[in-house]
């Protein structure tokens, strides 16, 4: 197999036009697909060492994470642990330390698994991802990239090279929670990302459908109201018209409706803390 490095951006555009190779980042997904698949394609376009898909910026009141940022570069990053805690908390919950020092953001989104543990939040946070190629730029909000099971609306000569997050208001409150059998190396039953700014709400949830989910019949029941242990018990309620869990070899489907039932209320009594 013939694995390229890409020297820059420019030259990573390049390649991928020229040679339709698939994007080699961290390979803490892709590698473990081919060699359980056995099919390996005849290249891969590497680019763990692009330097300007690693930078994170704060511009025009918006947050630029270069998508070939790792979990670590990400988490320990002091723009995003400022104005983006949840992301850091998802980010430090992304495998173990190694997968976290190897395993980009990038890859997190473009691998599309329901379980991706960042997914939560960028929707939660209305991100948009950065499409580029040869023939220039598109920007697809977070909310219509995810198309169905491992389908996005990514062309086949375009490299993700950022997401976009607005800079929270001030007084945002923002957590992110995951279940798993144990706290490291355990792909996520469920996670989710909980948003309270002023008195609006957004909720995303990760392995409860095939695409991670916005919960809108639960954020419209909640906006404006003063959150309370009743006002979420009537929330429940709402929350399996918002889902549909999957059965797979990591859960039930009855189990993971109970835990994002469980998830929630936890979050009501973070909130009463604030
Ligand atoms: C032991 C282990 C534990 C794990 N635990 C977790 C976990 O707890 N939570 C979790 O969410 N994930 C987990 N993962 C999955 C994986 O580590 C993450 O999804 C990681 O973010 C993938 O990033 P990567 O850079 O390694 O992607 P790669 O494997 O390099 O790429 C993944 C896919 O995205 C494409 N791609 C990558 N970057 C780009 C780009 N910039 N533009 C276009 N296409 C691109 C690749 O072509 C490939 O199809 C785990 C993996 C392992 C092996």
């Amino acid at each position: 197999m013939e694995i390229i490095k890409a020297k820059n951006l420019k030259d990573a555009l390049k390649l991928r036009t020229e040679k339709k190779f698939p994007i080699l980042a961290g390979g803490t997904d892709i590698l473990v697909q081919m060699r359980a698949s056995r099919n390996f394609p005849k290249g891969m376009i590497c680019i763990s060492g692009v330097r300007e898909l690693k930078k994170i910026s704060l511009k025009n009141n918006k947050i630029e994470i270069g998508a070939g940022a790792t979990h670590s570069e990400v988490a320990l990053n002091k723009l995003v642990q400022k104005y983006l805690p949840a992301l850091t908390d998802a980010c430090k919950t992304v495998g173990a330390r190694q997968i976290q020092n190897r395993g980009t953001i990038g890859g997190n989104v473009m691998n599309a698994s329901p379980a991706g543990d960042t997914l939560p939040v960028l929707l939660a946070f209305d991100a948009e991802v950065v499409l580029q190629s040869v023939r220039g730029k598109r920007i697809v909000p977070f909310t219509k990239f995810y198309k169905g099971y491992r389908s996005i609306d990514a062309r086949s000569d375009e490299i993700l090279t950022a997401i976009i997050i607005k800079k929270p208001a001030p007084k945002t409150h923002a957590v992110f929670m995951k279940i798993g059998t144990r706290r490291a190396q355990a792909i996520s039953k469920v996670c989710a990302c909980f948003v309270r700014a002023g008195d609006k709400f957004a909720i995303a949830y990760g392995s409860v459908a095939a695409t991670p989910v916005r919960c809108k019949r639960v954020e419209e029941f909640l906006n404006g109201k003063k959150i309370s242990a009743a006002i979420v018990a009537e929330a429940l309620e709402l929350l399996n018209e918002d889902i549909q869990p999957i059965e797979d070899i990591r859960s039930s489907a009855e189990y993971r409706s109970h835990v994002s039932k469980v998830l929630l209320d936890r979050f009501q009594r973070i909130l009463a803390t604030f």
